[in-house]
């Protein structure tokens, strides 16, 4: 039985211009980015303070569990 509604695809809007910034703030953000500037670092450090306090909160805990840098 042939497929009679089978449709060729069509693409309006380019989706890689419709993505917000990965922080969750909604921003838009367009081209090759994952983040506004600045952004990335802001949601990490976020994510820290968060979990661990600090940075040398964050530190700590990383090299005891997977050990000191080499
Ligand atoms: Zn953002």
């Amino acid at each position: 039985m042939p497929d009679r509604h089978r449709n060729p695809v069509t693409y309006i809007d380019d989706p890689v211009d419709r993505r917000t910034c990965g922080c969750g703030c909604g921003e838009p953000v367009s081209g090759g980015r994952l983040f506004l500037p600045g952004h990335d670092q802001r949601a990490i450090h976020e994510r820290i303070a968060r979990q661990w306090g600090d940075t040398l909160g964050f530190i700590t805990w990383f090299d005891s569990e997977y050990g000191p840098a080499r």
